[in-house]
């Protein structure tokens, strides 16, 4: 109970937007996305070469153009766009955005979704590029526990920010799937699959149209390749897939580098622990 109050006087006297989104440090408030320059160093923001088809950061090593699972897998969307690579902190940032109830996390990556796409384009071109946003739904049940949709609220700030027209009415998600983050590949696909469809309204509106879905993280493009196959059904065109974070391209390892790998990740896992800010 005290605890409550104390949490609750601190709101009051450090509003949220002064603590880094990531490490929960404080902060001087005009910091670019609510994050602390130590915080914004170890964001791996997606840069270099990147997959012409998902846009994760491609395998340093790779000569190809496509990412291993693009190579290796065919998707309904046409283009990805991303802006991080979905590493340790990364993971916190929507960790907390989905399921620490802190829907004001999802405003800010809107604002980095923005800053994305028009690094690339400028407004217009967007404007032309684009009918409308899109943000993958969740499911009523869903809705319910966690009070708001994280991806609605990241497409609202990106279509205030780029100008997009916002439509959350066109697709609905039918089915409470279980959650995605245990799953394998094919698991993932078959326990999307069937989840997703076009409301009335949807139908009406889509044919010929181009748009941009808005998701929080990207794996194995299981989620966008259904909201698109949906999309397309009902008409649309082209569908774009935007999103705060996309996992790395895998490649090939070998098992001798794939240790290394799992090392390195233990490593920055200790030490992201010592902060003390992990739980
Ligand atoms: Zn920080
Ligand atoms: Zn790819």
């Amino acid at each position: 109970m005290l605890n409550n109050i104390i949490a609750n006087l601190n709101q009051i006297i450090f509003p949220k937007s002064i603590y880094c989104i990531c490490c929960g440090s404080v902060i001087d408030s005009s910091r670019s996305y609510s994050l602390c320059d130590s915080c914004i160093e170890k964001i791996k923001w997606v840069g270099g070469n990147t997959c012409e088809k998902c846009g994760r950061v491609l395998n340093e090593r790779t000569h190809h153009r496509l990412c291993s699972d693009c190579r290796d897998f065919p998707h309904y969307y046409d283009r990805g766009y991303t802006c991080a690579e979905y590493s340790l902190y990364e993971r916190a940032i929507v960790s907390d955005l989905k399921y620490n109830d802190k829907s004001y996390i999802g405003k800010v990556l809107g604002n980095i979704l923005a800053d994305r796409m028009l690094a690339e384009f400028t407004a217009d071109e967007l404007q032309a590029k684009y009918d409308f946003v899109i943000p993958v739904p969740i499911s009523s049940k869903r809705y319910e526990t966690r009070g708001y949709n994280q991806a609605e609220i990241m497409a609202r700030a990106f279509s205030k920010l780029t100008g997009l027209c916002l439509d959350a009415n066109v697709l609905i998600r039918t089915a409470s799937t279980e959650a995605m983050k245990d799953l394998s590949r094919s698991e993932r696909y078959s326990n999307i699959s069937g989840a997703f469809e076009v409301t009335g309204h949807g139908k009406d509106v889509l044919p010929g149209t181009t748009a941009l879905i808005i998701d929080d993280i990207y794996t194995t493009g299981a989620t966008a390749g259904e909201c698109a196959k949906v999309l397309k059904s009902a008409g649309a065109e082209r569908i774009d897939i935007l999103t705060f974070a996309a996992g790395g391209d895998r490649g090939r390892f070998s098992r001798h580098l794939l240790t290394k790998k799992v090392n390195e990740y233990r490593k920055e896992d200790n030490e992201y622990a010592k902060t003390g800010q992990n739980d």
